[in-house]
């Protein structure tokens, strides 16, 4: 048992101040597949959104490790709620690590005021990663952007997109990070269908006709863009994808071990059956290896270490076992489990988003492959 620190202990007294409300929230999410200003308000104004951005920019300046246990107690109430609070924790990062004074100046405070940042990679042709047609070409003083972006969360409501797009001729090479304002002329924003899961969110298509930005709209270096993005953004990213999962695994548990003890079949409590003793053993370790793995990580970038191999691990490995964790959880439910009537449902799906944020399993093997060749075994 560790001692959590003030600042833990502060903000997980407020999430679990927030939680009846948030709870109706995502009841009402749930109807309407809409979020609700209130959501936002609740997040924004309790500093949720903000424990990790330095204090020098209003944050509360918080280290992964003091971070991520309010990050798991999110996750257990909506995968829309979670996302919000992961995003926003991670967003300010990319400008602050690599931005000019000017756009320092320009964003942190926007940013500050609440409004939402997110990121733009993902393309509906193309594999994610090098593999961007969308292009960048300057022509005097302006960049002149072209293509098609999807599953871009909140890009209709976000004040900035940090847009990643290609400025090479040769496809799959030099990916430059744009920042791109809300409401750029040359964008058009399109509604994809509703999510299996975490509803509520919208992940937008973005096209992109002749849509001009000055030449200081460059983030970092040209050709650097998915540098940057690794860096500053996806592998903290990709760790606060492995908490979400953490969170979101021990919430399916905690309801399955709860259901257990109190369905009865042929007179006793299937809790007390050997095979369902067996299950919940599994998914006690499967959740205990990823916390580990996951303090691991976060100790280590909050010493000032690279994590591109262990955020990549343990993004892996989370996935797996919030599959698992969630099929046994709904399993032990039995065919109820199966309709509204018990929360397992909505949790099950909400965890398979969490398969394709930040990159798949294949993708996050492929990058602990790389690394592992690039500089051997470190961890
Ligand atoms: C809820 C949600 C929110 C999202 N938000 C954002 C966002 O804000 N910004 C953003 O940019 N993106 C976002 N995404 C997109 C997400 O990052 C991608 O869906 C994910 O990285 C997978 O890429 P893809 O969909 O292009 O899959 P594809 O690349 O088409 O992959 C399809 C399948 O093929 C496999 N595959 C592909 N290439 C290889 C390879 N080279 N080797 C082996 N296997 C391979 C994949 O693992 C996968 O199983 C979001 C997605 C979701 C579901």
């Amino acid at each position: 048992m560790t001692t959590q620190a003030p600042l833990t202990q502060k903000y997980l007294e407020v999430a679990a101040k927030l939680t009846p409300e948030l709870d109706e929230l995502a009841d009402e999410i749930e109807r309407t597949e809409e979020f609700p200003t209130r959501g936002f308000e609740l997040l924004a104004e309790s500093d949720l959104l903000r424990l990790t951005l330095p204090p020098e920019w209003g944050g509360q300046g918080m280290s992964l490790i003091d971070y991520f246990p309010v990050l798991q107690e999110i996750a257990k109430i909506h995968g829309t709620f979670r996302m919000f609070v992961h995003g926003q924790n991670g967003m300010w990062r990319l400008v602050e690590q690599w931005g000019t004074d000017e756009q320092k100046k320009k964003w942190l405070p926007i940013f500050q005021a609440g409004n939402i940042f997110t990121f733009g990679l993902t393309e509906p042709d193309n594999g994610t990663g090098r593999d961007i047609t969308t292009t960048a070409v300057l022509e005097g003083d302006e960049w002149v952007i072209n293509g098609r972006k999807h599953l871009i969360s909140w890009a209709g409501e976000a004040a900035l997109v940090h847009l990643i797009a290609r400025t090479s001729d040769e496809r799959g090479r030099e990916a430059t990070c744009f920042l791109l304002p809300k409401d750029t002329p040359g964008v058009t924003v399109e509604k994809l269908p509703h999510t299996m899961g975490c509803k509520g969110g919208s992940h937008d298509i973005m096209i992109f006709e002749n849509t001009r930005l000055p030449k200081d709209a460059v983030l970092g270096d040209v050709g650097a863009g998915l540098l940057l993005g690794l860096r500053g953004f996806l592998d903290v990213s990709r760790l606060s994808i492995a908490v979400s999962c953490l969170g979101l695994a021990r919430k399916a548990m905690d309801l399955a071990v709860d259901f257990s003890q109190q369905r009865i079949t042929f007179g006793k409590p299937i809790s007390s059956r050997q095979a369902v003793r067996l299950s919940i053993g599994e998914m006690a370790a499967d959740i205990y290896a990823v916390q580990a793995a996951v303090n691991d990580a976060a100790a280590r970038f909050d010493a000032g270490e690279p994590i591109t191999a262990e955020a990549a691990m343990c993004k892996y490995l989370g996935l797996e076992m919030v599959g698992r964790v969630t099929d046994q959880a709904l399993r032990m439910h039995g065919g109820i489990g199966y309709t509204r009537a018990h929360k397992i449902e909505r949790h099950y799906r909400d965890a398979r988003a969490l398969w394709f944020e930040e990159g798949t399993a294949e993708i996050q093997r492929l990058v602990i492959a790389d690394e592992v060749l690039r500089h051997g075994v470190t961890f």
